[in-house]
């Protein structure tokens, strides 16, 4: 990995250390997906069916699987897999139900009662990736959230032919909904609807540029009424380490995001040289004997080492940063998350690598990447419900709050606003006489 003396870079070198390469702008993959969006919309089902042959090489009768085939396909899953899918399944509630709503109710003056309240979005859509490998603990991170947060229709889409593990991991997370589709073309039936797909009212998951830009289109497209989870882009992870740290341990950390794709980007900031050094060192002893060494070594190379002068100048780049994971390893690791603002998830001391978080550790592995979590939080109950406010004024609290309403009314020069209150005013002076 490029290594560079954070202290020695200008801003705009400083800038330029910590780019990703271009998400958006690929005028070329626009044009592709919204003609596949097109498509699906005036064809439904055949258009579906069409790129499943085109894309996928597969030849579908049924979109949908029966309730036979979820059992059949459910049954052939290794007793070992059953159980991890369980284990981590139980954590993953756990941590989720602990994010249940608290309502608000309370009188802001007298008489004027305010109310916050959440309701679970009615129809939701799952994209579970499936191209290039068969995405277990996505299915977990999005069906669990769904079901405890309420939402009554949880659709769930993937490329054909579905493993058995995700249609055992759906079926075990209590979706009945189970579509053979995958790319942008299962986005745009999920947002339009088709003949047998139906359309929901949120979208959720994470997929390759296809996928990816058809959740883009689709949440802007007038057609629809669909929103999304989050903005996504190529999976990242920052590691901020002293000289305390196990360069082994950071080395297999940093190869564990590596490999998931050649755009994957991992950043290692440090205050030490030699631990550097021997990251790097155990970067090239550990890459050889991967599997997925071609595109771990890709991804190394748009990557870097940063060296800082201090932990607290570290957490201050990881801010300026935003990685869609974080972790510190550091002699007191909870004191430098004190100094975290933005990160979408964090994995803290020598013993919590990242992939408990991807799979079992009970918090959410769908997150903001690309810098957004600066604004943008990491997956949770949250998002499959939306809150909406009520208010309910007695007489008493309409005549403490009419006067002000009416003069801010004026100042606006929105005499009907004002005439809402004066008319209630006026039948309540003549109620008094
Ligand atoms: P995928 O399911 O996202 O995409 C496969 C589909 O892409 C196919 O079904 C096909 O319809 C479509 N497709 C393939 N080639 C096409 C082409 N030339 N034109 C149009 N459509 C085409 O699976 P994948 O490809 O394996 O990608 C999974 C992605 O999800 C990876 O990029 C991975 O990094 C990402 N991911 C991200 C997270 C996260 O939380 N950020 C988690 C898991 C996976």
């Amino acid at each position: 990995m490029q290594c560079l003396d954070w202290q020695a870079l200008d801003n705009d070198a400083k800038r330029q250390a910590l780019s990703r390469s271009p998400l958006i702008g690929d005028t070329n993959l626009e044009q592709q997906v919204k003609g596949i969006i097109d498509q699906v919309a005036s064809q439904g089902d055949a258009a579906l069916k069409a790129f499943s042959e085109q894309f996928d090489k597969v030849t579908l009768d049924t979109l949908r699987l029966s309730d036979e085939a979820i059992e059949a396909a459910a049954a052939k899953v290794d007793e070992q897999i059953k159980a991890a899918i369980e284990q981590a399944k139980a954590n993953i509630e756990t941590f989720h139900q602990a994010q249940a709503f608290k309502a608000i109710d309370l009188e802001t003056q007298g008489g004027v009662r305010c109310e916050l309240r959440s309701e679970p979005i009615e129809k939701v859509g799952l994209y579970i990736p499936g191209g290039s490998a068969p995405l277990i603990s996505t299915v977990l991170m999005l069906a669990l959230p769904a079901k405890i947060a309420g939402c009554q229709q949880r659709v769930l889409v993937s490329p054909p032919p579905i493993d058995d593990a995700i249609v055992y991991a759906a079926k075990t997370c209590g979706i009945t909904d189970i579509y053979q589709i995958g790319g942008a073309q299962a986005i745009a039936a999920l947002a339009l609807g088709t003949e047998s797909v139906p359309a929901v009212d949120k979208i959720f998951g994470p997929g390759n540029r296809y996928v990816t830009e058809a959740k883009r289109l689709v949440a802007q497209d007038s057609r629809t009424v669909v929103s999304i989870d989050m903005p996504a882009g190529p999976s990242e992870v920052l590691v901020l380490a002293d000289s305390t740290a196990n360069p082994d341990f950071i080395a297999a950390d940093l190869l564990s995001q590596a490999e998931h794709g050649p755009d994957s980007q991992v950043m290692l900031v440090t205050d030490s040289q030699t631990l550097a050094d021997a990251v790097n060192l155990s970067l090239v002893e550990q890459l050889a004997k991967l599997p997925r060494v071609d595109i771990a070594t890709q991804a190394l190379s748009a990557s870097r080492t940063l060296l800082v002068k201090d932990m607290t100048q570290a957490a201050e780049v990881s801010n300026l940063y935003g990685p869609e994971h974080l972790i510190i390893q550091t002699q007191a690791p909870r004191q430098i998350l004190n100094n975290i603002r933005a990160a979408g998830s964090v994995f803290l001391g020598a013993y919590t690598p990242e992939s408990v978080g991807d799979y079992a550790s009970g918090t959410n592995h769908v997150l903001p990447t690309y810098g957004y979590s600066r604004a943008v939080s990491s997956l949770s109950l949250a998002d499959f419900c939306r809150r909406f406010t009520v208010q309910e004024l007695s007489a008493e609290g309409l005549l403490g709050l009419g006067q002000c309403v009416m003069t801010l009314a004026s100042a606006e020069q929105l005499d009907a606003h004002r005439n809402a209150i004066a008319v209630r005013l006026a039948t309540l002076a003549s109620e008094e006489k």
